[in-house]
């Protein structure tokens, strides 16, 4: 795989501080495909500088022109798409028709979304007597994850750039390649220099010393609960602006008048896509006690159409395989009755994990409880109405959830009552501009649409 050797700051690909270098893992087959510079602080300190000084004019650029941007950086992703997949599937690991359709081309229209966005938005408002301007916020700090590598950078780094923010990037050290594809493409864009940023490295290395550095004005983070606490105690504590977009236990509640056999399939491809790797994931499906056994029978088929190899790929590296082989031997442990998968490793080689799905799981286990990122789907049983809803709502996350029933109408008097930043009614479909994002300890803030932009904005009143 091509990589670059250094960093990109200030308009140019630049050496690295220091020596150290990452190697960048293919989980398929364990092989080493590439090695990307470990940024350390000083790395970090040149781009943040160079994102400073580009400030002033980007913010004053005409939000016209930044959407001209926009719409080339868009074209730009558009053109290099088959590469981006390609290159998604060497470092992630998905499966190339997963990669092409979703890693690679979702971001297109998210891009794309704020081409426009930033042309039509309201940088500017009347209230009474006063003028409101809405206001670039400086520096972005943006820290993302691997799951959805492409698709977690637009999402940060396209509504900074529409609202007049300059951004230094720090992507997840499993999936550095698709981040330097994605600085080539703001470069083809003809975004100026030092408007965008890459440093690559280690989160407790570069991605802390992005998030206190008192040159960044707001921090953007995507990751696990365990860092994005630190991140906020790190923002807290300087009094800067912070974005997080953490884990969820989601729930795919199906009530007793749903389409049963619609909601499972729906349900297990939800949770199996990416692996696993998904934080709004399905991970909990509740079903009526009545339907119940129908519903296990229903999932136990559904899940052998996902081939290990084929339509399900290894996960990120050896870690998360562990991670997530250990969560299934724990709900073995604990008493939840294994209907397809286990904990065994179903190919020698590759990070894989066998598609699983537990029955008999109970609110209290550990498998109902933390966040696995894994093939692993959890059925409950719920008595009534109400106790779906309590079981729904009995988690620290709140990041997504489905309800099916008989009609919407129903599905949304129950999503009404339900903890969670986003839920899909009888089945949804993808909404580029709808506010994603968590309650509870699943984050703070929003990303996509208008919802996202204003994330990058602080507001000025003028009285007159
Ligand atoms: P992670 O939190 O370990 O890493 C995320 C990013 O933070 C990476 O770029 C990493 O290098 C960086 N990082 C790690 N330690 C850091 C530190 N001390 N200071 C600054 N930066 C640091 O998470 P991960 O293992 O990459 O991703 C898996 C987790 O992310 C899952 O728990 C998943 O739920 C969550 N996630 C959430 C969303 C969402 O939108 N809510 C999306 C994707 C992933």
């Amino acid at each position: 795989m091509r990589a670059h050797d250094e960093m990109y700051i200030d308009g140019a690909w630049r050496p690295a501080a220091g020596r150290d270098t990452i190697a960048v893992v293919n989980p398929a087959d364990e092989r080493v495909i590439a090695r990307v510079p470990a940024g350390t602080a000083e790395d970090v300190d040149a781009a943040v500088r160079a994102a400073r000084a580009a400030f002033p004019a980007w913010a004053a650029t005409p939000p016209a022109e930044r959407a001209a941007r926009l719409t080339a950086l868009a074209d730009a992703l558009a053109a290099r798409k088959d590469t981006l997949a390609e290159t998604i599937t060497a470092e992630l690991g998905s499966p190339l028709p997963l990669s092409q359709m979703v890693h690679a081309g979702v971001p297109v229209l998210v891009a794309a979304s704020y081409a426009e966005l930033a042309a039509r938005y309201a940088f500017e408002e009347r209230i009474g007597n006063s003028t409101v301007l809405l206001e670039p916020v400086g520096v972005v700090g943006a820290i993302t994850p691997w799951n959805y590598p492409l698709h977690q950078i637009v999402a940060k780094v396209a509504p900074a750039l529409a609202a007049g923010c300059t951004v230094v990037l720090k992507p997840a050290e499993d999936t550095p390649l698709t981040a330097q594809l994605f600085a080539e493409a703001t470069e083809a864009a003809g975004l100026p220099p030092g408007v965008f940023n890459l440093v690559t490295g280690l989160g407790p290395v570069a991605g802390q010393a992005l998030a206190e550095h008192e040159g960044v004005d707001l921090v953007s983070f995507t990751g696990s609960t365990a860092v994005g606490k630190r991140i906020g105690a790190i923002a807290g504590a300087a009094v800067k602006r912070v974005a997080l977009e953490l884990g969820g236990k989601s729930a795919n509640v199906i009530l007793p008048g749903a389409d049963l056999a619609k909601a499972v399939n729906v349900g297990i491809a939800n949770v199996m896509t990416n692996s696993g790797q998904t934080c709004s994931a399905w991970t909990r499906m509740l079903v009526d006690a009545e339907r119940y056994d129908e519903a296990v029978e229903l999932a136990a088929n559904a899940v052998t159409k996902y081939v290990v190899g084929e339509r399900v790929g290894p996960l990120v590296n050896a870690a998360q395989q562990a991670r997530v082989r250990g969560y299934i031997a724990r709900g073995v442990e604990e008493g939840a009755r294994l209907i397809a998968g286990g904990p065994d490793a179903p190919l020698e080689t590759g990070f894989y994990v066998s598609p699983t799905v537990f029955a008999d799981v109970t609110p209290d286990m550990t498998i109902a409880q933390e966040e696995i990122f894994g093939p692993v789907v959890s059925i409950l049983r719920y008595e009534d109405v109400d106790d779906a809803l309590r079981i729904a709502n009995d988690t620290v996350y709140g990041l997504a959830g489905a309800v099916w029933a008989a009609d919407d109408e129903e599905a949304v008097a129950f999503a009404r009552r339900m903890d969670t930043g986003q839920v899909d009614i009888n089945g949804g479909r993808f909404n580029p501009l709808a506010p994603f994002g968590g309650y509870k300890q699943s984050g703070v803030g929003r990303e996509l649409g208008p919802h996202g932009l204003a994330e990058y904005l602080q507001t000025k009143s003028l009285q007159f």
